[in-house]
Order: structure tokens, then C-alpha cells, then sequence
């Protein structure tokens, strides 16, 4: 059984202040969430603070980027190590974004990933296609290419940590989830790669979540598919109540 993992990625939002008053709202909420695996990914200063904040509570808080090196010479960068030291539990690698804006290539997303897994934090690694490549009918190549270059020379040991999120570009931020359908055929899709290049108990245990304009009222219908084992939130876990009632939490 894979337990679900729903996590919020803020992106580049909100203050010290407003994250504050969003983790005291949400606390209240929050105890006796049990089935649901829940983790908030914040920008990295206020890392420590909610770690803080969330202690006691089923929510655990993940960084939204990572370094491949724990320390050295590269101004601007945050490594597993630190992360770790601050009570983080998981890295998103690989977001759309960061290979939209900030040119990050499947080698580098597989440097992090390597180095993430030498750490404790487990790598939520990102894939998905643009609007033209799955026009083009390429999603399945775009998908296999990512996957495999990203998990090159991962372990199946090392695979247990994993947790891929599926996440087509067209949906990130657009309001356009993709339908229950789409995403359960392509996280079919990942678990195939996955049984290929870990055998089929390690892929059984791997989550693939999945991520596009995930809202309260479509986060139902893509759970109940059969790969779904979770959802990766922008936009929507912004907000207490909707993250809350994405969650399902009975307040
Ligand atoms: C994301 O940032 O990973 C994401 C899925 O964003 P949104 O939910 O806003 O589409």
C-alpha cells in the first residue's frame, strides 16, 4: 500500500508574516490527518520557521530546489546537508519552472537527485510535457526520456526514497487540470519505466503524484485512480482552506 503524499510547493510566495499566519491557521486543522502524508514546500527562509511551527502536527516541510554538493564555492546555493539541518524532509528537483527559467537539463536534475539520495530527504522528482510536445503525440518519449536520464545511476535501493510527480506543463498554473484519465494513463506510463529500472515490488512502492491546477473539487476524481498516489499543489495550497480541504481535513 502506498500511502498518499500531498505537497504544496509556494513557489515565490508569501512573507515571513503571512507564513506564519498560515501555519497558525492551518495547525487547528490539521490534528488527526493520519491517512494522508503532508508536506509544505516554502521558499527556503522560512524553511526553519514552519518546521517550528508544524512540530507535533502530521505536516513535515520540504524545499522547493536543491544543490547537487553540500558545501563550497557556489554563492546562492542550498545543499541536501543544510536542508537536513534544518528539519527539511523532502526536495521537489526537476520543477518545470526550473527548466523553464533557470535551464535545468535531465543531467543536472540527476546530479540533485544523486545527491539528494545520499542525504536523508527524499527527491520529489518532476516530469512532464509542454502543450506542443503532446500535441505532437510525443508525451511517452518526453516522459520516458525524463525519467531515465533523470534515474540514471539510482540504485534499487536508492529508489525506494523516490517520489516522481507527473506534471504536464500545460496544466502547471493555467487552471487546466488534465482529466483523471490523462494522468492515470501516463503514471501508468512512469510505473512501467520504474518496474523496468527497478523491478516491479520497488515501482509498486514508489508514489507518483500528480501536479496541474490541482483544486478542491478535482482532487476526488484523480485520487481515485489506480497510479495516483498523491498531488503536488501550487497555486491551491496557498490558501488554508483550500490546501485544507485538498487534505480533506474534518477541521
Ligand atoms: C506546481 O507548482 O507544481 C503546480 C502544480 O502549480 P499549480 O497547482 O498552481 O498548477
Amino acid at each position: 500500500m502506498r500511502k498518499p503524499l500531498v505537497a504544496g510547493n509556494w513557489k515565490m510566495f508569501k512573507t515571513r508574516e503571512e507564513a506564519q499566519r498560515f501555519s497558525s491557521e492551518l495547525v487547528p486543522l490539521v490534528t488527526g490527518l493520519s491517512d494522508t502524508e503532508v508536506l509544505i514546500c516554502p521558499p527556503y527562509l522560512y524553511i526553519h520557521q514552519l518546521v517550528e511551527a508544524f512540530e507535533g502536527t502530521p505536516i513535515q516541510i520540504g524545499a522547493q530546489n536543491v544543490f547537487w554538493q553540500d558545501q563550497g564555492a557556489f554563492t546562492g546555493e542550498v545543499g541536501p546537508a543544510m536542508l537536513e539541518s534544518v528539519g527539511a524532509t523532502y526536495a521537489i528537483v526537476g520543477h518545470s519552472e526550473r527548466r523553464q527559467y533557470f535551464s535545468e537539463t535531465d543531467e543536472i536534475v540527476n546530479k540533485k537527485i544523486q545527491a539528494v539520495l545520499s542525504s536523508s530527504l527524499h527527491p520529489i522528482v518532476c516530469v512532464g510535457e509542454t502543450l506542443d510536445e503532446r500535441e505532437q503525440g510525443k508525451t511517452s518519449t518526453v516522459i520516458q526520456n525524463q525519467v531515465m536520464r533523470g534515474l540514471s545511476q539510482i540504485n534499487e535501493k536508492q529508489a525506494q526514497a523516490l517520489v516522481i510527480a507527473y506534471e504536464p506543463v500545460w496544466a502547471i498554473g493555467t487552471g487546466k487540470t488534465a482529466t483523471p484519465q490523462i494522468a492515470q494513463e501516463v503514471h501508468a506510463h512512469i510505473r512501467e519505466i520504474l518496474s523496468r529500472l527497478f523491478g516491479k515490488t520497488v515501482a509498486n512502492t514508489i508514489r507518483v503524484l500528480y501536479g496541474g491546477s490541482v483544486k478542491p473539487d478535482t482532487i476526488d476524481a484523480l485520487m481515485a485512480m489506480q497510479d495516483i498516489d498523491g498531488a503536488l499543489v501550487g497555486g491551491a495550497s496557498l490558501d488554508v482552506a483550500s490546501f485544507a480541504t485538498i487534505l480533506g481535513c474534518k477541521g
